[in-house]
């Protein structure tokens, strides 16, 4: 993919936007873009650059991601409502085309991440408790205040807010900048004008500066970890990736979300609106405390994956009303006139209470309460799905149970500590 109209190919120290912007180590990547961590030589903050592939259609898709992150970024002025924001964006002309940059606020990892770190097995309900609030604040504020709807909701997409920020701290954090590429002179060939020189004189300086005080610490770092505990402070989040995402009246794909995420007026091609966004976050909410997805549909003899995907929801929530099965435009492919599946015809009815605690282990109490959650958000119907303003006030989210504190501590602080000491290597 690293080629004409494809991925920008970035190394340590390379630098953007005329010297201001100098690449740290890659983050990420996602179909359309990279994502590299990148140090602002003028604000002295880490930041976040996401770098889109060059061709037409990314460009375009781009740009529409920008003009979404610009509506949430000026709705948002105290960046309080857990949603990532956009600080800058320029155009970068590499060897592969014009790439589209998206400056963003540097975030910790992802939640697919930490449900992998902590071996699938589950977080403990109160850090679930946390990231739900979170995410619903973020939703509410993308439906109601700003009428988005996100589209591909899911643990990846919800990156934890790091407990340290190494610009802010970077000796605590370990962390120093790099200036320019490790191999030798970035800008060979390239002549910086006044104000590039001058922005990279300051960070001179500024590392300079952190050297300094290292050193004076007898050039050891001292403390270089967090020194609260987890159990002390919120777990925070923010939904990030709007490159699907859409205003609720003027939609373009019928198809949207990501398979395991997706709700069943998509499956059908009934139409959909915010609720679809719920589906999902009540899919991510389980998932965080189970480490297993809700549903995993998969395709098998006689029936493709839609039609198991919808077998699976009836299985684990009852049967669809006939109404809504029959409604969508798909619907005659997979439902008979009755509202029963054309190709499964038997169902393994397990409601989502039983399966917590029978797979689970979850406590009845717990089971109970956390299905009394997520049932009326997994509702077939879309308009009955209560809004993320209404779920922020179930009771579920203020229930806080003070025993079983320790289980999950060591698999967030080493994904929350390792961010934002930033040694993780992500890979590829
Ligand atoms: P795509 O639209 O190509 O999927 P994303 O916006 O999802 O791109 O970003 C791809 C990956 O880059 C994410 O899964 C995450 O690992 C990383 N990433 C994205 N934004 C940030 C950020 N603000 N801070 C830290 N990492 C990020
Ligand atoms: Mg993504």
């Amino acid at each position: 993919s690293y080629r004409k109209g494809g991925y920008h190919a970035v190394r340590v120290g390379d630098s953007f936007a005329g010297g201001r912007y100098i690449a740290q180590r890659k983050l990420g990547w996602g179909e359309f873009s990279t994502v590299w961590l990148a140090y602002d030589t003028k604000s002295s903050n880490y930041v976040a650059l996401k770098i889109q592939k060059s061709a037409p259609q990314f460009a375009q898709a781009a740009l529409h991601e920008i003009e979404l992150l610009s509506a949430i970024a000026d709705g948002d002025p105290t960046n309080s409502k857990c949603v990532v924001r956009l600080l800058d964006q320029f155009k970068h002309t590499g060897p592969n085309g014009q790439h589209l940059c998206m400056v963003l606020e540097f975030l910790g990892d992802s939640l697919l991440r930490l449900i992998k770190y902590n071996r699938y097995k589950g977080l403990e309900l109160n850090k679930v408790r946390e990231i739900c609030k979170c995410i619903l604040i973020g939703l509410d504020y993308l439906h109601r205040e700003l009428g988005i709807i996100h589209t591909d909701l899911k643990p990846e997409n919800i990156l934890l807010v790091s407990t340290i920020d190494p610009a802010k701290d970077p000796i605590r954090s370990g962390y120093t900048p790099i200036l320019e590429r490790p191999e030798g002179n970035p800008n060979s060939g390239v002549t910086l004008n006044g104000i590039e020189k001058k922005l990279k004189r300051r960070a001179r300086r500024a590392v300079a500066r952190i050297s300094e005080r290292r050193a004076s610490m007898g050039g050891v770092v001292r403390n270089p970890k967090p020194e609260r505990s987890l159990n002390g402070i919120n777990v925070s989040c923010k939904v990030v990736d709007f490159g699907n995402a859409c205003w609720a009246n003027k939609q373009f794909a019928k198809e949207i979300q990501t398979r395991q995420y997706r709700a069943p007026e998509v499956v059908l091609h009934s139409g959909y609106s915010f609720s679809v966004d719920m589906w999902s976050f009540a899919c991510t909410a389980f998932e965080l405390a189970t480490g297993e997805m809700l549903f995993t549909p998969k395709g098998g003899q006689g029936f493709d994956e839609d039609e198991d995907h919808l077998a699976l929801m009836m299985e684990r929530l009852g049967k669809m009303p006939r109404k809504i099965a029959i409604g969508g435009a798909r619907s005659k492919d997979y439902f008979d006139r009755h509202g029963d599946l054309k190709r499964i015809r038997r169902l393994k009815y397990l409601p989502l209470d039983r399966l917590l605690v029978d797979k689970f282990k979850f406590s009845d109490t717990d089971a109970r309460e956390f299905s009394e959650f997520l049932i009326p958000i997994l509702d077939f119907a879309p308009e009955k799905r209560p809004t993320a303003q209404q779920c922020l006030q179930h009771p579920w989210l203020n229930i806080n149970l003070t025993h079983n504190e320790e289980k999950n501590e060591t698999s967030l602080k080493k994904v929350v500590v390792g961010m934002s000491n930033l040694n993780i290597n992500v890979g590829k």
